[in-house]
């Protein structure tokens, strides 16, 4: 079974990034996103929730027996060491969950496999076991115009979200491609999205 090509995509929130996820999917390609199947480690039944019982107690999971995020977000204000035990857990499984992924969808023959990956820009691990990292830029204003819109939020509210995340110059340095997404109509990505396709074989 020939190994299929490991791409990885990353962006700051607004770039456009689930945009060309899913025009990557279009052209044929099998998309691993990290965010959900982090989602479903804490999902009732997951992966992590027996740990997250052990290492916090039950009164962090809901009555279903999930993590209750709200909670979760109150402990992480009162105890600044709740994230990193938290992640912890998560992390580890979900790194498992994304080779698990990765190995069902060479087993069903995909030849291009694209991973959405969050955190990508900051993982050693991520940045040796991708053959090609692919960024989506677009200018800060335009990110924060793009969220604004789509998710309801103030000004202030997406530049703190954006605060948290990679900079925008610590993303350009780790990629190989670069997607400009910033004055363009959305066909027009679409269009640069099936130029690199074709690029990488697809
Ligand atoms: P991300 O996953 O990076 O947060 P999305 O792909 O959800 O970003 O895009 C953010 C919003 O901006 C969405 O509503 C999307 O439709 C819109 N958008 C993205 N790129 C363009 C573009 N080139 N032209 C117009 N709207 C765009």
């Amino acid at each position: 079974m020939a190994a299929a090509l490991r791409l990885g995509l990353t962006g700051g929130i607004g770039s456009g990034k689930s945009t060309v996820a899913s025009q990557w999917v279009k052209l044929g390609a099998r998309l691993i996103d990290a965010d959900v199947l982090a989602r479903a480690t804490t999902a009732a039944g997951g992966a992590a929730i027996p740990k997250i019982r052990e290492v916090f107690g039950p009164a962090l999971l809901s009555a279903e027996g999930a993590l209750d995020r709200d909670k979760m977000r109150q402990l992480a204000f009162t105890d600044a060491t709740a994230r990193a035990r938290l992640e912890a857990i998560v992390h580890p499984l979900v790194g498992d969950a994304i080779a698990q992924a990765a190995q069902q969808a060479t087993a069903a023959g995909a030849t291009h496999i694209v991973f959405d990956i969050p955190l990508l820009v900051e993982s050693a691990h991520w940045r040796r076991n991708l053959q090609q990292v692919m960024v989506v830029d677009c200018t800060t204003e335009t990110q924060i115009q793009r969220v604004m819109q789509r998710n309801g939020l103030s000004r202030a509210e997406v530049e703190n979200i954006m605060a948290a995340q990679t900079s925008r110059t610590q993303r350009l340095r780790a990629a190989d491609v670069v997607l400009f997404n910033d004055g363009i109509h959305l066909d027009e990505l679409a269009l640069q999205v099936q130029q690199i396709a074709k690029q990488f074989g697809l």
